[in-house]
């Protein structure tokens, strides 16, 4: 937690505008947006990934889909659609372990993001 890049941003260590945050949350834009709306929402708790969601974190699974879905409708998103994403673990593609769900949206995607 003490070097996690995500922590040091819930932190405010590491200067990141809010676009929305919650008691459990906060959601960032992704510093190399993949679309033109792409924003990550991140528990302020360290949990690595899904793979680390215990029983009793089912509660903030939650908050993270709806804050998700406050997102897409903050951004203007939420009648053309968009993608939510959550990267797990090596070949998942999850690069910063820190659990985060990605929000993109604002133009015409495709496919899953498979190889
Ligand atoms: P993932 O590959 O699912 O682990 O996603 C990690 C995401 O975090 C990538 O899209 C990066 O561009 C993004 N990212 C890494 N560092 C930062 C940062 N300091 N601020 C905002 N986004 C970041
Ligand atoms: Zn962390």
């Amino acid at each position: 937690m003490e070097n996690c890049i995500f922590c040091k941003i819930v932190r405010g260590e590491i200067p990141s505008p809010r676009v929305l945050e919650g008691d459990d949350f906060i959601a960032i834009r992704d510093i190399n947006p993949a679309a033109r709306t792409h924003v990550l929402v991140i528990p302020r708790k360290h949990v690595e990934s899904v793979g680390h969601l215990e029983d009793g974190d089912a509660s903030l699974a939650g908050t993270l889909l709806l804050a998700a879905r406050d997102v897409a409708r903050q951004e203007g998103v939420a009648e053309s659609g968009y993608r939510v994403v959550i990267n797990t673990g090596r070949e998942g593609g999850q690069t910063v372990g820190h659990l985060h769900v990605h929000v993109m949206g604002g133009q015409q995607l495709h496919g899953h993001g498979t190889a």
